[in-house]
């Protein structure tokens, strides 16, 4: 089988970029990028400035191949007909309800897309997995596809996607690793064999891994566990330093000289957010559990505990300041991307130290430099929803949310500012002259220990 046509479902953050460095790389490889979303895939194929994904490097790229061999399209049925490569890179939050709630991974995403996949195939298929996904996922995929569609060969392959959001472009061009699962059969074999091919476009082969599907299923998981439990590591030693006296982006800095260790993703913060840390922890606990790993459980889903912690924490600090009176004092917060370069703002600490304030009575002014209000008040407004918050008090809770402008950081009285995203934006403001006005809360580490800003851990 020679691929001359991948269809992706999924134009989201995985997706898009992917697909996008894939079209650049193999200009003799059709790509066609497909949701269910029809605004998604109008915003995809209108301004490149305003693409419904923001990564440095990408509109840039969109531009180049972009109905050239990069084509985003809302036609499933005949993407998935033209294809010999399938990715999907379909969304797989976190179970709301039944068994699992809160915990596992909600696959029906991946289980419609897979019927998709079996109606429209009329030839043979290599379905990749892009999104992250519980270990043993590619069995339930592969039920689906024999049972619906028995005139078709399907070899089902695990392709995790390891890409950052803000340095996604980057991380795409340069993988450390590029891992690939596939069954360990001849056509599985073969089917591998073709995604090598596919990446071998730009990825040196010592950087490509094949591996049984369940270990590439497994690697995500792991890799962002140790990613999530780094920060959570550091975050629990800010809270130590801030008892002892240690400083901990010393701490930081001389833990992280040690080769063994490396310097990466040790910054204290107000926690992790994103769509994917805290949801593929609870999705290896939960697995724990389901095989009677209890202390392997607990282990992990430590790290998650500690995240909440952390978040808790810093707004327990600027309550505290105030002596729990809120009520009407106007707290600016700085950043709500859950980090510098992206516009996502999935499970960004901003919005749990937002809530607590609001709940505290407190006036609410944000700063993005990416993220609008009408984000930010959604973001709000789904997670009050979720708490089964009445809709007038939310409304109400809301009329205290207004988006600050960067420009009136510096003119705008606040009783408080608190920092949570390190946007580059913010390195240029005069923290000095501020914090002469204002209760400056830094949980980000960027106004350089001013001993007039409680800085997180110092
Ligand atoms: P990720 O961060 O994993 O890329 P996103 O939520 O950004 O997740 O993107 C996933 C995309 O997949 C969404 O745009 C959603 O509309 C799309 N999607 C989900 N299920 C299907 C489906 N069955 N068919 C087509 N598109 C789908």
């Amino acid at each position: 089988m020679k691929i001359k046509n991948i269809c992706c479902i999924g134009a989201g953050y995985v997706g898009g970029p992917t697909m996008a460095v894939i079209a650049l790389k193999c200009p003799h490889i059709n790509v066609t990028v497909v949701d269910a979303n029809l605004e998604k895939i109008k915003a995809w194929n209108g301004p490149l400035n305003k693409l419904p994904v923001y990564e440095p490097g990408l509109a840039e790229i969109v531009g180049e191949v972009r109905n050239k061999n990069l084509n985003f399209s809302d036609n499933i049925k005949s993407s998935i007909e033209n294809a010999e490569m399938i990715f999907m890179a379909v969304n797989t939050p976190t179970k709301t309800t039944g068994e699992g709630a809160g915990m596992a991974s909600d696959l029906s995403y991946i289980e419609s897309c897979a019927e998709d996949i079996a109606k429209y195939s009329k030839s043979d298929k290599i379905v990749v997995e892009k999104s992250t996904l519980p270990v043993r996922t590619a069995e339930k995929i592969k039920e689906i596809l024999k049972s619906r569609n028995k005139d078709v060969h399907f070899e089902i392959l695990s392709n995790p996607e390891f890409l950052a959001e803000g340095t996604a472009i980057n991380d795409l061009f340069k993988s450390d690793r590029v891992l690939i699962g596939g069954d360990q059969t001849s056509t599985g074999k073969k089917a591998v064999q073709e995604l090598v091919k596919i990446y071998t476009n730009w990825i040196p082969r010592d950087k490509i891994y094949t591996t049984n599907v369940w270990s590439s299923e497994l690697s995500k998981l792991a890799s962002n566990a140790m990613l999530a439990q780094r920060i959570s590591s550091i975050n629990t030693l800010s809270a130590l330093c801030e008892k002892t006296g240690a400083n901990v982006v010393e701490i930081s800095k001389a833990v992280g000289m040690d080769h063994r260790i490396g310097p990466n993703f040790l910054n204290a913060s107000v926690g992790f957010g994103g769509s994917c840390f805290q949801k593929d922890i609870l999705n290896l606990v939960y697995l724990c559990r389901h095989y009677g790993l209890e202390e392997v459980a607990e282990f992990w889903h430590q790290v998650v505990k500690i995240n909440d912690y952390q978040k808790e924490r810093f707004s327990q600090k600027i309550i505290d300041t105030f002596k729990g009176n809120l009520i009407n004092k106007k707290i600016a917060i700085l950043g709500w991307a859950f980090k510098p370069n992206t516009k996502d703002s999935r499970e960004t600490p901003s919005k749990y130290v937002a809530v607590k304030l609001l709940e505290e009575g407190a006036i609410i002014e944000v700063n993005d430099p990416m993220i609008n209000l009408e984000q930010i008040k959604s973001d709000l407004r789904s997670y009050f929803q979720s708490k089964s918050i009445e809709r007038v008090k939310i409304d109400s809770l809301l009329k205290n949310v207004t988006f600050l402008s960067f420009e009136k950081i510096h003119t705008r009285i606040f009783s408080s500012i608190a920092i949570i995203t390190a946007w580059p934006d913010y390195e240029s403001i005069d923290w000095k002259s501020l914090s002469l006005k204002t209760k400056i809360f830094d949980g980000c580490n960027v106004t350089n220990e001013n001993k007039n800003i409680y800085s997180i851990g110092v």
